[in-house]
Parts: structure tokens; sequence; C-alpha cells
């Protein structure tokens, strides 16, 4: 059994399919040649191979996940075809009798270096492309295995090194049955994503440098403990199969719950609305009953794709969202990246605190075209049904006005070009940096409402980083200091009249429901998995007693105590699932 963190929930078991690293090493001998026809032929099957192999790779990627993710490989196939490329392997054959492989090696690294020196992202974007190719080339002309994308009639649980938010973007959740990863922490973008898509994850392995697991091995995970365990005994597959079994029975009797509302025993009605960051996670939300969307992850958008989008492109994702929405209210959280969230083309500069540097609304503040062209797209889809603008990562009274004077311009070039959009559209806040909590009386004389994004506010307050599973124990969303700044934030907006609710992960943890009832926030987003079970507690809680509860954590001077008390009532009050 391997130990590691828990990313998503659930027990997966199946077939492991091994990322491969895709770095190939020359070996020591030495590359030179004397026959260069030989080696020229050497060169051209290489290229062959790696044209056959990129096909069918394309055809199955397109089957497993659509043409436009697979469009990717025709910018792999052009480069098979480069001229530019190709002369350059050639000529290091040809003039310096090197071995293909050598020429290979040094024509990859001659363009990355080149292309990296320009101060143009498009082509920082190709030397990727570049070297992804070159290094197929290279594993054909050096007879390194063969690296077989799984079919797409097999599942399999993937296992990465690493995986990042856009890499998870890609996957089928259909195929993918659970993830292991060796790096990664439970608030990672990554995790965050495989909980949307319902899908078991275990991250950040204790103690292990290399992957313990290949390709083929049959896998049991368990994303409830953070557990793996490599070719099980038939025992423990006996009994994970009855336990994943009963997780899928769970799952159908709350399905039933879709289209109840969310209201307490006694009366109490919660808004249960849903974290998304793509419109596959939507589709997903809508099943589980979502009223609405009360935090779209934008930068999602900005992924995967060799250029910032367009305002067009934005406005046509934003309208399917809001309209999708049927009325429901729409939450658009203007670009957050940075932290763990990167842009191939806009390589962000390399920080020893990522976290507390150069993301976010810093970002959109310093590229007011970039956020301009945002917030036009946003306003223009405002139209098409309720739609709501948030800022990330607020810290002061000064960022929310240079944003609401980007978004003043923008109304204003709309209004000039006769473009219709929402004149009274309500701006509100992530609470998510300590600042924002202290001040939190100000900021709301300046906003129409207030999202606490605990996965930040965590690691910020508590100073432990998110992402680093070596302190990984130390991150808890229930410590007293937690409570503490969700009543002055809530307080605050009470105050203030103006709405709260709380967005992240927080609000998706059943055992929160209590603290929720006692501060008066009665808005929750979450991610789609969660909304069944946090609505099913609901419905099996009398708010009073929850009330009751909560108010005895506020004086337990523990995080672990404060826990207890709350598993306790739900030991205590509330149905259990079958
Ligand atoms: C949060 O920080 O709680 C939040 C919802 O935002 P994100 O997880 O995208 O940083
Ligand atoms: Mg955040």
């Amino acid at each position: 059994m391997i130990q590691g963190i828990s990313g998503a929930a659930g027990v997966a078991i199946g077939k492991a399919f091994v990322l491969p690293s895709w770095e190939w090493d020359l070996p020591d001998q030495k590359m030179d040649v004397v026959d260069l026809a030989k080696e020229f032929e050497r060169l051209y099957e290489g290229i062959r191979t790696s044209r056959n192999e990129i096909e069918t790779i394309k055809q199955e990627f397109n089957e497993v996940v659509g043409p436009e993710e697979s469009s990717i490989f025709d910018a792999h196939l052009a480069i098979l075809e480069d001229p530019v490329f190709m002369s350059e392997i050639q000529g290091i054959i040809e003039r310096q009798y090197k071995a293909a492989e050598v020429a290979v090696k040094e024509a990859i690294d001659h363009f990355v270096t080149m292309f990296d020196l320009l101060d143009d992202e498009y082509m920082k974007e190709r030397a990727l492309d570049i070297k992804d190719v070159g290094n197929r080339l290279l594993k054909h002309l050096l007879g390194a295995p063969e690296i077989t994308l799984p079919s797409d009639t097999q599942p399999y649980i993937l296992v990465a090194k690493e995986l990042s938010p856009s890499q998870l973007a890609h996957l089928n959740p259909n195929y993918v049955l659970g993830i292991v990863t060796l790096i990664g922490g439970k608030t990672s973008h990554s995790a965050i994503m495989a909980r949307a898509l319902g899908i078991p994850m275990v991250s950040g392995l204790e103690n292990s440098v290399n992957l313990p697991v290949q390709t083929g091995d049959t896998l049991i995970i368990n994303g409830d403990e953070g557990t793996v365990y490599v070719n099980p005994s038939e025992k423990m597959m006996e009994k994970y199969t009855r336990i994943r079994n009963q997780q899928q029975r769970k799952k159908e009797q709350l399905q039933v719950l879709a289209e109840v509302d969310a209201v307490t025993k006694d009366g109490t009605i919660m808004n249960l609305a849903a974290n998304i960051s793509s419109t596959k996670e939507l589709e997903m939300a809508l099943r589980h009953g979502a009223k609405g969307v009360g935090l779209f992850r934008t930068e999602f958008l900005y992924m995967d794709r060799p250029t910032f989008p367009t305002i067009e492109e934005q406005y046509e994702v934003y309208r399917h969202v809001v309209e999708r929405a049927g009325g429901q209210s729409v939450v658009i959280r203007t670009l957050d990246i940075g932290g763990d969230k990167q842009l191939d083309y806009f390589p962000l500069a390399e920080e020893d605190n990522p976290f507390l540097g150069y993301r976010a609304i810093r970002i959109s503040l310093d590229l007011k075209d970039l956020f301009k062209a945002q917030l036009t797209a946003i306003l223009r889809a405002s139209v098409h049904g309720k739609v709501k603008i948030m800022y990330p990562m607020i810290s002061s009274i000064d960022e929310i006005r240079e944003a609401n004077q980007v978004l003043r311009e923008a109304m204003k070039d709309l209004d000039q070009q006769g473009i219709a959009y929402d004149k009274d559209i309500q701006i509100g806040i992530m609470i998510e940096v300590p600042a924002a909590v202290v001040i939190a009386d100000l900021l709301a004389a300046e906003v129409d409402f207030f999202s606490i994004g605990t996965n930040d506010l965590v690691q910020y307050v508590l100073a432990v980083d998110r992402m680093n599973e070596q302190i990984a124990h130390l991150y808890h969303p229930f410590h007293p200091s937690i409570l503490r700044m969700l009543k002055m934030t809530a307080d605050a907006a009470h105050t203030a009249g103006i709405d709260i609710s709380v967005c992240g992960e927080l609000a998706g943890d059943e055992r929160a429901v209590p603290i929720w009832l006692e501060l008066g926030i009665h808005n929750l987003s979450m991610s789609p998995q969660s909304l069944l079970r946090v609505k099913h507690r609901l419905l099996n809680t009398c708010a009073e007693d929850a009330k009751a509860v909560a108010k005895s954590c506020t004086s337990m001077s523990k995080s672990h105590d404060i826990e207890a008390k709350l598993e306790e009532f739900i030991e205590e009050n509330a149905e259990r699932l079958n």
C-alpha cells in the first residue's frame, strides 16, 4: 500500500496508464557516422514512423476527447514537414558527420533556445511543439519503448508525476476511472477539477521519487483515504469492489434529490450553486440540481491554446453558460492565473512564492487591455441572463476602484458601439486574503456581494501552501482562526446589507453546514459533485440544533475538537445513506 493525500473522494479499480516522461537521453557511446546514406535512411524512417504515430494518436484523441483538443497534433505533423527544421537536421548529419539522433537533439536545442530568446509568446509555444515532435523522433531513432495511449474501449487509472489543470481539462471523464499523481495537494486545481468531474484522485505520494507503478498494473485507489494498492490480492479486490459498488449505489440514491429544494427540517432555505471551470462541468452541475453558477473559474478558457482568447470567443462561452443556467445567476470571476495556474503562451517569471506573487487581479490591473477585453465579453453576455462579475484576490479598496474604472471604460466603448449590456450588473469580490477579512466593512461599501474563497483564505491565514503535500496535515479549514474570519466577513456583509456566499471547497464539506446556518450564510457554491451530498445533509438537519452546535464550536481552541464536534452532530442527527 502506498500512502498519499486524498485528492478526490471515491474508490476506483482498474489498469494503470502511466503518462510517459517525455525526455530521452542520448547514449554515451561515440555517435559519429561514416555512412551518410544509411544515416539519412534512418532519419527518414524515423520521420515516417513518427508521422504514423502522431496520426494514430490524433485519431484516438479525436474519438475520446473531440476534434478541438486533437488539433494540436496537426501542428505537430506540420513540424515534421517543416523544411527549416528538417534542413537543420540534415545539415548537421551531412556537414558534421553526426548520427541522426545527435543531429535531431542538436536541432531541437538550437530551435528551442532560439525561440525562447524571442520575446514572442507564439514562438515560445512553437518551441514546446518542436521539443515534443523532436522527442518523438528521438524516441524512434533510439528505439525507446513504444508509448500507446489507452484504447477508448478500456477505461484506465491515469498515473502521472504531475498533472496540470490543462492536461486534466483534456481528459474524458468517461474513460478516466481515477488519477494518481506524485505531486500536488488537496486544493491544487487539478484536485478541484477531479472532484468536479467525480474522478477519484490520490496525490502527493509519500516518499516517492519515481512512480511506483507501470502501465498495465492493476490498481485500487482509495480517494477517501489517499491510498493506492498496486497489483492487489484477490481479497483486497473483493473488498474494494464491494466498497466501490456501495458508493455507486449511494450516488444513485442522492441523484433523486436533484430536483428537491435545499431546505432544513425547520424551513431554512439554502441556495446551492455550482463552481465550474468548463461547460463540461456545467452540464454535470445541472444534472446535480445546481441553482446557478456561484463561481465560474474563467482561467480555463485561457488555457490550452496558442494565444489569449478573443472577446468574441469568450463571449460565446459566457453566453452559452448564461443561457444554460436558465435565468439563475452566473457569477463570472475574472482571470485568476498565477499560483498553480499557468498559460503556455504567457510564461510568468519564476517566483519564490507564486501564491504571494504576480497573480489574479494583480495581473489584470497590470495588463489592462487584457482585463478590459474580458470585462467586455462578460458585459456582452450579461444581456442573455443574470450575470455578476467577481474580482479575485482583492486586498484593498484601491484594487476594486481601479478594476471598476476599467469596467466603466469597457461600458463606455460598448455604449459608443451601441451594444447592449446589463447596466446594473452586480460587482463582487472574493474574500480570500486575510487583509480583506480585516477590512471587510470598508470593502462592503464598494461592492454588491462577497464570496469567501476558503481555499486561499486557509492557506494565507495559516501560512500553509495549499500545494505542498509535506505540510498538508497543517491545512485546517476548521481552525479557530478561520471560524473567526468567516464570522468577521459575514458580520460585515450583513451590517452593510450586501449578499454573501462561500465558494471555497469548505462550502462543499457537509460538516460545515451548521457553521453557515449559524453565520446566516444562505448561499453556497461548490463542486458539482458535492451538491447532492450537502443538500442531503441540509434536508436532514434541524437549523436550530445545528446553530447551537456551531456556537459551541466557537469556544473551542483546537481544529480537531471542532471537527469532532461537527462529525458527532452528523452521526447523532442525520439519517445516513446506505
Ligand atoms: C478559493 O480560493 O477558495 C477559490 C474558490 O478560488 P480558487 O480555488 O480558484 O483559488
Ligand atoms: Mg482563490
